[in-house]
């Protein structure tokens, strides 16, 4: 089955930035091209941000700063109501948009964007998640009470890997709490983000509330450096996300700075094999494993390593690898040459380290598609944990099995990774459940789930390099993350004593 009710997206203008509620394109502009990675041709340019773009944003931002912040939470939140239905009416285009530039099978993209959908939902929830606590009679005549205001212009910046849910973690939750945000999402998959600024309009929000800087780390170090900028979130690879944390901390910036992740997934010897078999396979290929929640390495336990590897082998050679838009796709191309290049050569260093290659992705062709980016699934088994294929992120189909003797050797060995983001542990044991629960040393834990993505009021975040800063993305803790707690000591003149005070005054 291959018939495709979904129009491709077929946009071949320049992809612009868009500041105070205008599309920026200037033909003089800095611009990359933007790949179709299932053909390899270029499909359209997107502009790159210079100074003077940031300064624009920035401005436009902050120009529309206290109108929005002085709008009452309920008009906020009608707009995200609003946002949210057309969100609803666009999703295949939106999921279209997606496959088109990123590549992954466009089921995979109608995910994303539900889950993207999910945090829109939670946000309108606006008038709610504002409220403060307020302690009546904390001495005579006296109330305390906060309140949580916002901080001003924020921004976040994303990857490419999920070029709406990513953004979606962010824009909702800063936008209804009263902040105007930037958007500065990544240059190789820019136009769903410029499709959220329409529809954000559409919507009714305010021209220069909702920004978006097309770039790289021009617009990122424009925005990091940036006294106006009060906040960043950002989301991608590990050494960026530390050094955004580190300038943007160091200017007086709050910043939430997620990270790169090697997810292991425990496969204890009671666990339901088919199961675990599936687990494996749709987190380590799924979306070519381009995901931050993605299964990197299979950790197995004593004797299950024998029933796991030959039936996943099976099954990562038989990957319906195609197109993302051919609905019956399992796994489409890696985002760019470079990228795809790069996961060849990981895989070609695992062979020198000297673990076992059981299935080799290396130089696919999908035919027709012969100057698409495309890779297969790729499984290692025998990986030992001083190698660079297991202590590095590859981000690509490649499963790596290291076989451990028990319980807690498994456990040792997912905390002593630098990397903490995601981990799984499949098992029938309720009690190995619980002790996996409470040892692991690792943000986001499922059980018997292998990629346990937080719901929208959860909140997300790893642990260790996956995160830098305190505050999860999304969930209560992102409402935190954009406004500031004001406490309030109030009381009136009749019941205030005469008389300075000269003590700490206490409750009386
Ligand atoms: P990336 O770090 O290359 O890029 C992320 C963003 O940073 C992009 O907007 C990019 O333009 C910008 N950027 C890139 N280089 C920069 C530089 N030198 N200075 C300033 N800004 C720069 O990441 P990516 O390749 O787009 O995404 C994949 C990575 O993201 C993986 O490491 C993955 O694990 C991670 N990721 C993490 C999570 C999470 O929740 N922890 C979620 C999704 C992706």
């Amino acid at each position: 089955m291959s018939h495709n009710p979904v129009p491709p997206f077929e946009r071949r203008d320049d992809v612009g930035h868009f500041i105070n509620g205008r599309v920026h394109v200037t033909s003089a502009a800095r611009s990359q091209p933007v790949y179709n990675p299932a053909t390899g041709q270029v499909a359209r340019q997107v502009q790159l941000a210079c100074a003077a773009d940031v300064e624009a944003a920035v401005a436009a931002a902050q120009a529309a700063f206290p109108a929005w912040a002085d709008a009452q939470p309920l008009r906020r939140a009608r707009v995200m109501f609003k946002f949210l239905e057309l969100l609803h009416a666009h999703k295949d285009e939106l999921a279209a948009m997606i496959t088109a530039e990123h590549g992954k099978v466009f089921t995979d993209a109608q995910g994303e964007v539900a889950r993207g959908i999910d945090i829109v939902e939670f946000a309108c929830g606006a008038p709610q998640l504002l409220k403060g606590d307020f302690s009546d009679q904390v001495s005579s005549g006296m109330d305390n009470w906060t309140l949580r205001q916002p901080l001003g212009v924020v921004a976040g910046i994303t990857p490419f890997n999920f070029p709406f849910m990513v953004p979606m973690w962010m824009a909702p939750l800063a936008l209804v709490t009263g902040n105007t945000f930037i958007l500065k999402p990544s240059e190789r998959d820019p136009s769903p983000s410029l499709f959220v600024a329409e529809l954000l309009q559409r919507a009714g929000l305010p021209d220069g509330v909702f920004n978006v800087l097309q770039g790289d780390k021009l617009a990122v170090d424009g925005l990091l450096h940036h006294p106006d900028v009060k906040a960043l979130s950002f989301v991608g690879s590990t050494p960026i996300a530390q050094y955004i944390y580190q300038n943007g901390a160091a200017q007086g910036k709050r910043v939430q700075a997620l990270g790169g992740a090697k997810n292991h997934m425990v496969v204890m010897p009671d666990a339901d094999v088919e199961q675990a078999v599936d687990a494996l396979i749709g987190a380590a290929y799924g979306s070519a494993g381009e995901r931050c929640m993605a299964i990197s390495v299979a950790v197995l336990v004593g004797d299950v390593a024998d029933r796991i590897i030959p039936a996943v082998a099976e099954r990562a050679r038989r990957l319906k690898i195609k197109n993302g838009m051919e609905l019956d796709a399992e796994m489409g191309p890696i985002v760019s040459r470079e990228a795809r290049d790069r996961i060849e050569r990981c895989i070609a260093l695992g062979v020198e380290e000297g673990a076992q290659l059981v299935v080799d992705g290396r130089g696919l062709t999908v035919p027709g598609l012969e100057g698409g980016f495309f890779t297969g699934g790729t499984l290692f088994d025998h990986v030992r944990p001083e190698m660079r294929i297991y202590r590095e992120e590859i981000f690509g189909p490649v499963l790596a099995c290291v076989r451990v003797p028990d319980f807690a050797a498994a456990v040792d060995l997912v905390n002593t990774h630098e990397f903490g983001n995601g981990v799984a542990c499949y098992t029938s044991d309720g009690h190995i459940a619980r002790e996996f629960v409470r040892r692991i040393q690792v943000g986001m834990v499922g059980i018997n789930v292998p990629i346990p993505v937080p719901m929208a009021w959860q909140g997300f975040g790893g642990w260790k390099k996956s995160l830098f800063g305190d505050m999860h993305a999304y969930g209560e803790e992102g409402v935190r993350f954009y406004t500031k707690q004001k406490s309030v000591m109030q009381r009136w003149p009749a019941s205030v004593a005469k008389g300075a005070e000269f003590v700490m005054p206490t409750s009386r």
